[in-house]
């Protein structure tokens, strides 16, 4: 993915003027990533990002931050993206102001993401990469309804059903966010967006579960633990360490392409019930892929 860090030099404020007129100035009058500020003459304005890195790298460019401090705005083109997985993690209305936690946050969702990939390389000899940094996007609802919002994913639909599934509730909102965020759909053939949440409500707010967009999607939804899961703070073994890997390789497992064992033709494989596809009998450390499932995943451009 073509991503590069905005820097406040010259041909940054060129474009700056382009946008905004030829007096504009920008300003900074603080530590946090929206203390960017358009100065023109006595007015103070927020920044739109996108626009200017459309103005100075070209269209395909919109803005993200990979953190929340002042130096954490990046112009990324989701076109150029050259089969990688890219953590996304929406951060509760209320914390975005909270540098550190973001920061400490984006580490450990991507340390998860990385639990997968290490199961994926022993389990097949391969596996995804991973960018580097994770992308951070503020969100106007609070932690307490991303929470509620996950919850409503381990519920079972009343009767009549409401019009969108509870299973899928998690996953529209976190869908919503993203366009709102980037003015466009995420559907690029080159980067999957692997999305996770950060509500603050530490390890009781929710399980484990997760959420997915289907089959072969770009589009990978965790849930709001998984942002703020230590796993050093566990033995390797422990059940929680495995878990973490499990829920997050199952739903990118979707985003590759694979469907559960329990919806393909007979015959099945013996050893369907330990695919990472299906539910290991709730002990994730028995999970599997299937001979099937290796080579479907051999023709995916995302394992290498
Ligand atoms: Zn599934």
């Amino acid at each position: 993915m073509d991503i590069r860090r905005f820097q406040p030099d010259n041909p940054t404020i060129a474009a700056i003027r382009k946008v905004y007129g030829p007096d504009a100035q920008l300003v900074s009058n603080g530590p946090h990533a929206f203390d960017w500020k358009i100065r023109k003459g006595q007015q103070l304005g927020n920044v739109d990002f996108s626009s200017v890195f459309k103005a100075l790298h070209g269209p395909r460019f919109v803005a993200a931050t990979f953190g929340a401090a002042r130096e954490d705005w990046y112009a990324i083109d989701f076109d150029s993206g050259r089969n990688e997985i890219l953590p996304v993690m929406i951060v509760a209305n209320e914390l975005f102001g909270d540098i550190a936690r973001v920061r400490t946050a984006a580490y450990h969702f991507r340390s998860n993401i990385l639990l997968a990939q290490a199961w994926y390389q022993r389990q097949m000899g391969r596996t995804f990469s991973v960018i580097g940094e994770t992308m951070t996007i503020h969100s106007r609802s609070t932690g307490d309804q991303w929470n509620a919002w996950a919850h409503q994913t381990s519920l079972p639909n009343p009767v009549p059903p409401p019009p969108i599934p509870n299973r899928d509730v998690l996953l529209r909102e976190q869908e919503g966010t993203l366009h709102r965020a980037f003015g466009r759909r995420i559907d690029t053939p080159g980067t999957i967006l692997c999305v996770g949440v950060f509500t603050g409500k530490g390890l009781s707010a929710s399980g484990f579960g997760a959420a997915n967009n289907g089959i072969g999607g770009h589009f990978s939804g965790q849930t709001p633990l998984i942002t703020e899961f230590r796993a050093q703070d566990y033995p390797e073994t422990h059940q929680l360490n495995i878990a973490a890997a499990y829920s997050i390789g199952h739903e990118l497992g979707h985003a590759f392409g694979l469907p559960h064992p329990d919806t393909r033709p007979d015959p099945k494989d013996p050893q369907s019930g330990y695919s990472i596809m299906g539910n290991p009998t709730n002990f994730f450390g028995k999970a599997i892929l299937l001979n099937v499932e290796k080579s479907e995943l051999m023709r995916s451009p995302f394992i290498r």
